[in-house]
């Protein structure tokens, strides 16, 4: 049996360990695209993990989207073995952060502290959590060097462009079959008192209207491309917009809005190109011969993705069939299955003990509306026994001024150890 108050006493103690490490994780400008510094963070978490005897390798996913001798898609993985053999716990947190964009009051690299905050991109989406992981790890180590099992920590590369260089990969590599890990967890930013179950279904595509060019001043020898996506857009509006909004799901997604199927159009583009940056000139007079628009489709784990894109199909053949000349393309991009980890998985029951244990209150079961690593490790890997937890607010990801806050991440990172110590007996 662990000794739960000496475990929490090892984590206070390292409050001001928690907040440097972040702070040089936030340091550490890995933006992506187009992937900088990948190798740094590694080498970083790296030569970290070692001195607490974990045994660690930087590994390269060579080839893989936006992969290059410039931009090297790096990965850390680091596994430190018990005194005997038994389950090993993986904490996964993805090392990349998007772009900082506009509206930024602090230096988004300075991890600026005020009060109980820390400043700068990737503060909680999601450096905060891949911090408190490894205090969490290093704690528990200090206070049960004795354990059975293994703890594993991966710092892994482009999450934000999905995943392909990082987890996706390494679960091909076969790093997360089940027969090596048996729990894991994803520190990403749902809060300290939620457990995340996984993420609703995605399926992008581009949908192509066609035309035929002619002279702007004549556009009846033409056929107007844009004037055909009109009709579909008004489609979208009139008939499958109040159809989605009917499909409510038993999943808990949150935000509570997110508890429907929903579908975003990311763009649209028709006719001519847009000019380049600096150029003066007119726009030249011509019938649009083409317009396309990028669908974003969100589902619900009720729904069936073959039923989603008959949806678009029906949008699209109800237009054709009231409009002479009109023809369309539809071309997928991309697709992920909703995923739901059982609430009596043992990481789900685990996670719900110890958050109740820290905080004095009952977990929060949720479910992310986007999709984030889950889904490699549950379809390549094929481990089912898999949750997000970690500090921070959910809505601040992305933002200009993101933050993570300190008591949240110590919190975390007790819950976390509690976790370990739960899992990996002495
Ligand atoms: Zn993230």
């Amino acid at each position: 049996m662990h000794n739960q108050s000496r475990l929490m006493d090892e984590i206070t103690r390292r409050r001001a360990d928690l907040v440097a490490l972040t702070q040089a994780l936030i340091r550490i400008p890995t933006l992506n695209p187009p992937g900088l510094n990948y190798h740094e963070i590694c080498a970083f978490m790296g030569a970290r993990l070692e001195a607490q005897g974990f045994t660690v390798e930087l590994l390269r996913a060579k080839g893989t989207p936006g992969d290059s001798e410039a931009h090297p898609r790096w990965n850390m993985v680091a596994r430190r073995n018990g005194v005997a053999p038994g389950d090993c716990v993986h904490f996964n947190s993805h090392h990349d952060v998007v772009e900082t964009g506009h509206g930024w009051t602090r230096d988004p690299f300075g991890a600026q502290i005020e009060g109980d905050r820390i400043y700068g991109r990737g503060a909680c989406d999601m450096k905060g959590g891949l911090a408190a992981s490894v205090i969490a790890a290093e704690a528990f180590i200090a206070a049960h060097p004795d354990y059975h099992g293994a703890i594993e920590i991966s710092a892994t590369a482009d999450e934000e462009t999905g995943g392909f260089g990082g987890v996706a990969w390494l679960a091909e590599q076969g790093y997360f079959n089940p027969d090596r890990v048996q729990h894991v967890i994803i520190p990403e930013p749902l809060h300290k008192d939620r457990i995340c179950l996984g993420h609703r279904g995605v399926w992008w595509a581009e949908v192509e209207t066609h035309g035929r060019i002619a002279h702007g001043s004549m556009p009846f020898l033409g056929d107007s491309a844009i004037r055909h996506m009109g009709a579909v857009l008004a489609e979208i509006e009139e008939r499958l917009y109040p159809l989605l909004a009917e499909k409510q799901t038993e999943m808990p997604v949150v935000p509570e809005g997110a508890r429907q199927s929903t579908l975003n159009i990311n763009s649209i583009h028709g006719g001519e190109a847009e000019p380049e940056p600096g150029y003066t000139g007119l726009p030249a007079p011509c019938v649009a011969d083409r317009c396309r628009i990028i669908i974003d489709r969100r589902f619900l784990i009720e729904e069936d993705v073959a039923q989603v894109k008959q949806e678009i199909t029906d949008v699209l053949e109800r237009v054709k069939a009231r409009r002479p000349g009109f023809s369309y393309e539809v071309r997928d991009l991309f697709e992920v299955q909703p995923i739901m980890t059982d609430q009596n998985a043992p990481i789900v029951r685990s996670t719900a003990a110890a958050i109740e244990r820290v905080l004095a209150k009952v977990a929060n079961y949720v479910v992310s509306p986007g999709t984030y690593d889950q889904k490699h490790i549950d379809r390549i890997g094929r481990l089912k026994n898999c949750i997000a937890y970690g500090p921070g607010l959910l809505h601040l990801a992305h933002q200009p001024d993101e933050w993570i806050g300190i008591q949240d991440m110590e919190d975390s990172a007790k819950v976390m150890a509690l976790v370990l110590a739960d899992l990996l007996p002495t």
